[in-house]
């Protein structure tokens, strides 16, 4: 090769991997990866056992052949001008073979004698941290300082670039921690390093840049804190059916050139949920983990206040509790009062839990601003008028053990006619519409909806549920029994 041609080679980058392809028999190691490795830099391929680190870093060395794709490693290709390689490269191998009885200084100076310009003996023990081992023999090393001894080595011909097939594997902390300064001195020496690794942090902690293989593939690449920060991203789910069986009608998203099929995150809450999308509206379409998100806070304030109040209120009745208070000084309207504010505090904490798993799980809008203001009015009017209908209905039901059975038959109907559980359709029965139209479940879940799916809230909403629960209130004061009334 000319003068000038070696200068070509002097510039650009120290690795350049464009579809790399692998196979040992029927297992594909290496599906067609690229790499580009910068001059003075550290990088590291980080993946699982199994992922096709080793073999991609054997092919750049030019130990294996490779199937496909070109690679040039210090501007040679590995497979056919492995020789002028060899000179350059510094190899720390993942299973090591030194002779036992040999001495530290004597091991890098035999290998040092295999290189045309090589570093001298004494730095290369310095660079590693193994001064005071300078003549233990090898047997005598610690497993940590073997692999010391592995990366004195590789430098002992003063390579430009470093190969550490997992150097710190097995490695206790403090010996890992050490072994990383080895690797920080490489780079403050200029030397463009090349590891692989298991460990994130290692990655993070050595590497200006970071490659993750997995199953053959490159999956992400970019600086550590960018893959650092794949810990706050989505978790990615790809799976393989096995032959013969049909994915769900919901899942055909076609698989990748590796067979697998990514499960994207509409698809995982369908998978989770069993259905798409629900149209809301003729103009507005949700997910329907979304959805029931809203409807099951709303769900969960007329269980907390309607639902709760009327239950309970007619066994205390039944059991002489409200008689025992009304005989007291307390007024009547605090204790009712007071009922109040319990269901609407167990009210809020029912939706905020299920806003938190609305969240977390299903990725659904939790209210914030203005949407929030107006949620929590919508919330805190519809707990109260729950609550003032609870003890309107608790006026006219004749005994405890009837009002489990009376209020759920009062409410469950209410539920499902006004859309909660099975949003109305554009060609809902009239019926089914001026119901939902007149009670106040509807307008409450709306205004819920609005908080959580960003609909548009309407202020006639809270002026229905409201007057529904002044109704309710009325109805009480005129009705309430304080003793059992059969
Ligand atoms: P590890 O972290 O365990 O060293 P790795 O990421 O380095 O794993 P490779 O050693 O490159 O992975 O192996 C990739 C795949 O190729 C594995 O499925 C492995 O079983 C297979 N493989 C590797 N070497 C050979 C070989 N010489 N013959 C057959 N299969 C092999």
């Amino acid at each position: 090769m000319g003068a000038m041609a070696e200068l070509v080679q002097a510039g650009g980058a120290a690795i350049e991997v464009r579809g790399l392809a692998k196979s040992y028999g029927g297992v594909h190691a290496v599906r067609g990866i690229d790499l580009t490795v910068e001059r003075g830099r550290i990088f590291a391929l980080l993946g699982p056992n199994g992922a096709g680190k080793t073999t991609t870093v054997e092919i750049l060395e030019g130990y294996r052949s490779r199937d496909g794709g070109t690679v040039k490693v210090l501007g040679y290709d590995p497979a056919r001008q492995r020789q002028r390689l060899k000179s350059q490269i510094g190899i720390v191998l993942q299973s090591s073979g030194m002779d036992r009885y040999l001495t530290v200084s004597e091991t890098v100076a035999m290998y040092a004698g295999f290189y045309p310009r090589p570093r001298p003996v004494d730095e290369v023990i310095e660079l590693v941290g193994l001064e005071a081992k300078r003549d233990t023999r090898v047997l005598k090393l610690s497993g940590g300082q073997q692999r010391r001894l592995d990366v004195a080595i590789a430098l002992a011909g003063n390579p430009d670039l470093l190969f550490l097939d997992e150097p710190t594997t097995g490695f206790d902390p403090s010996a890992r921690h050490e072994a990383w300064e080895v690797i920080r001195n490489l780079a403050a020496l200029g030397k463009t390093v090349l590891l692989t690794t298991h460990y994130m942090d290692e990655a993070q902690y050595l590497a200006d840049r970071v490659a993750v293989i997995s199953n053959g593939l490159i999956v992400a690449e970019g600086s550590p804190a960018t893959i650092g920060n794949r810990e706050r991203a989505r978790a990615r789910i790809r799976y393989r059916l096995t032959d013969g069986v049909a994915p769900p009608a919901d899942l055909t998203a076609p698989p990748g050139p590796d067979g697998l099929t990514e499960l994207v995150p509409d698809d995982l809450t369908t998978a989770l949920l069993g259905h798409g999308t629900v149209r809301i509206s003729a103009a507005k379409v949700v997910n329907t983990s979304t959805y029931y998100v809203a409807a099951m806070a709303s769900f969960a304030v007329i269980s907390a206040c309607y639902t709760n109040i009327a239950i309970s209120v007619s066994f205390q009745r039944d059991t002489g509790v409200l008689k025992r208070m009304n005989g007291t000084p307390l007024p009547s309207a605090i204790f009712l009062g007071a009922r109040m504010v319990h269901a609407l505090f167990v009210a809020i904490v029912l939706v905020v839990i299920t806003a938190a798993f609305g969240r977390v799980l299903y990725s659904a809008d939790i209210p914030t601003g203005v949407t929030l203001l107006r949620f929590l009015v919508m919330l805190v009017v519809g707990a109260a008028s729950f609550c003032a209908l609870g003890f309107a209905i608790a006026s006219v039901i004749p005994n405890a053990d009837a009002s489990p059975a009376i209020v759920n038959a009062s409410i469950l109907p209410l539920l499902f006619l006004s859309g909660i559980f099975i949003p109305l359709g554009s060609n809902a029965p009239a019926w089914i519409v001026w119901i939902a139209r007149i009670f106040p479940v509807r307008h409450f879940a709306e205004g819920m909806q609005a908080g959580f799916l960003g609909t548009p809230f309407h202020w006639t909403d809270v002026l229905v549920v409201a007057a529904w629960g002044l109704g309710g209130l009325l109805f009480s004061v005129r009705f309430f029994s304080w003793e059992p009334r059969t």
